[in-house]
């Protein structure tokens, strides 16, 4: 089945569903795509709003010092100079998003770790869901945009691959819409313009905070697409989510370490200091379970009331009640988990890509804002000015398109074996978290980009004739950016913010 659209977008967090809704503002008709719901849901601190004009400088002096002096200045003003204007605009005027406020009215702020001011707007520690939910409403029966919760993407379409002129092989390769498998069937979406938003990349590492489908799908696509990507090596780690048994990481904020929260080993004994910043922490209770051979280590809060717990961490209390653990009586067992990828799919200001018609927004971009590593509650705030950004780029330019001839995507017809694919994940998540991990050195660095690049070829093996699922294709996927990342990580010798190496 082929469909024409104006703009397709891979993704619905907070980058893609903005972008659609500016888009729509100006009646140019979209496609919105999902998978699932994404790692915007779950944000749980806030986003960054300096309401103070003054406190440009300051914010944009702690954005370039938690970066490590790799962040791209123009990428640091554009968040600056545009972030409270859109947040401003779009999120308090347009959409309404019920931040809390104080008693005279006015907006709470708080503030978070190397922030040297509050400027965080928040609701409890469900932000994210809030955000999402008001912009969803906001949406939801916009006439100009069309929502599609699919299984999966599963390429790009590029024009030089369909080209029937000898010329137009020297043309610059140009994006014109997705593969994407809707049920079992693959729908050809061409588009004048299409925009990548499939946010990050946890879900290879054995533990994160993310959601399941950050596997890096955008990134996978875009890579084989022949478009630039960059910095794969800085991948954030949270130092606290909690560990349960056969269920996915769930993030412990940094503020139960803020409120005295005490780390303790397997024996539930101390072993690290207590006040190291969040990367230094995530290394030693990494190193700490690799030298006891733990599974986790324990964080203490049941010297707090119960009642203060209940009041100030509502969520995570309850969170980990229902699994049998109460915050307020026990040590609760943590482990560092993948969190943020600071690096992605090379873009400028507006978003564009290095392939012509495509661009990426959001966590699977990289902007150049984090550098080596981010600062809290700057990553939703990226999601809104770039999906601005690239929507007024892309109503400025879009242009009406005649498409080729595009040949429908062929189905293979090989079943997979279930287990297979179960393993290979397994192979994936244990080599990047105990290789590509916190901590790295050439050795394991070797070893993983060996494994990978095996496992790699046995899956391309058998895609090629393969009845494709989304399992199927999200392995794929897992696969490249894991490999994407490990050679990052390889060819870069210098400990750098997140990207941790001892040889
Ligand atoms: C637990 C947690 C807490 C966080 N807290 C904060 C915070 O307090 N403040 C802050 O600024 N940042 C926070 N972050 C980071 C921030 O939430 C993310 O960086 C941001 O939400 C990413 O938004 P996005 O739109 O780029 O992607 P996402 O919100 O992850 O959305 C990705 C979208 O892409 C779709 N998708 C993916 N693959 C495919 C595919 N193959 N085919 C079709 N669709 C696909 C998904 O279905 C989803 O709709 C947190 C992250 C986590 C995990």
């Amino acid at each position: 089945m082929i469909q024409e659209t104006d703009v397709l977008i891979i993704g619905g967090g907070i980058a893609g569903a903005l972008c659609a809704y500016e888009l729509a503002k100006k009646k140019i008709q979209v496609t919105l795509i999902t998978s699932g719901k994404g790692n915007s849901h779950r944000a749980q601190g806030g986003i960054s709003y300096q309401a103070d004009r003054q406190d440009n400088t300051l914010f944009k002096e702690d954005i370039m010092q938690a970066g490590a002096g790799l962040c791209y200045e123009r990428a640091v003003d554009q968040l600056v100079t545009w972030g409270p204007k859109y947040v401003e605009e779009i999120l308090l005027n347009e959409i309404k998003v019920p931040f809390e406020k104080c008693e005279k009215g006015m907006w709470k702020l708080t503030k978070e770790a190397a922030h040297s001011a509050s400027r965080i707007l928040y609701h409890g520690d469900t932000t994210g869901q809030k955000i999402m939910e008001s912009i969803e409403m906001k949406i939801s029966d916009n006439p100009f945009i069309t929502r599609r919760e699919v299984q999966s993407v599963i390429d790009l379409i590029t024009l030089s691959h369909h080209s029937k002129t000898p010329t137009d092989i020297y043309a610059p390769s140009t994006c014109i819409g997705a593969y994407v498998l809707e049920g079992d069937s693959v729908v050809t979406l061409l588009a004048k313009e299409t925009v990548i938003a499939t946010g990050g990349v946890g879900e290879v590492f054995l533990h994160t905070t993310n959601s399941k489908e950050a596997r890096g799908d955008g990134v996978a696509m875009a890579y084989r697409a022949g478009v630039r990507i960059m910095n794969m090596e800085y991948v954030q780690f949270h130092p606290t989510a909690f560990y349960h048994e056969g269920e996915p990481r769930f993030l412990l904020s940094e503020a139960l370490r803020g409120e005295g929260g005490r780390i303790l080993s397997h024996d539930f004994k101390p072993f690290m200091n207590e006040l190291s910043p969040r990367d230094e922490a995530a290394r030693e209770i990494f190193q700490e379970m690799v030298r006891t051979s733990r599974p986790h280590v324990w964080i203490d809060m049941s010297f707090k009331e119960k009642d203060f717990l209940q009041k100030r961490f509502p969520t995570i209390y309850g969170h980990c009640l229902a699994r049998g653990w109460d915050l307020a009586e026990e040590p609760i067992p943590v482990v560092p988990a993948a969190h943020f990828s600071c690096g992605g799919i090379a873009v400028d200001l507006e978003g564009r890509t290095t392939l012509r018609g495509l661009s990426a927004i959001g966590e699977v971009a990289c902007s150049g804002v984090h550098g080596a590593n981010r600062l809290a509650s700057t990553a939703l705030l990226e999601g809104l000015v770039w999906a601005k950004t690239c929507s007024d780029a892309i109503s400025r330019t879009i242009t009406p398109l005649k498409f080729p001839e595009v040949e429908p995507w062929k189905m293979g017809t090989e079943p997979i074996d279930e287990a297979l694919i179960q393993q290979d994940w397994m192979t994936i998540k244990q080599t990047m978290w105990n290789y590509v991990g916190l901590v790295r050195n050439t050795h394991r660095l070797k070893r993983a980009y060996k494994m990978l690049s095996e496992l790699k070829w046995e899956i391309d093996s058998f895609y090629a004739d393969a009845v494709l699922t989304p399992e199927l294709l999200g392995l794929r996927n897992g696969c490249e950016t894991a490999l994407l990342i490990t050679q990052g990580a390889l060819r870069n010798p210098h400990s750098r913010g997140v990207h941790y190496r001892i040889r």
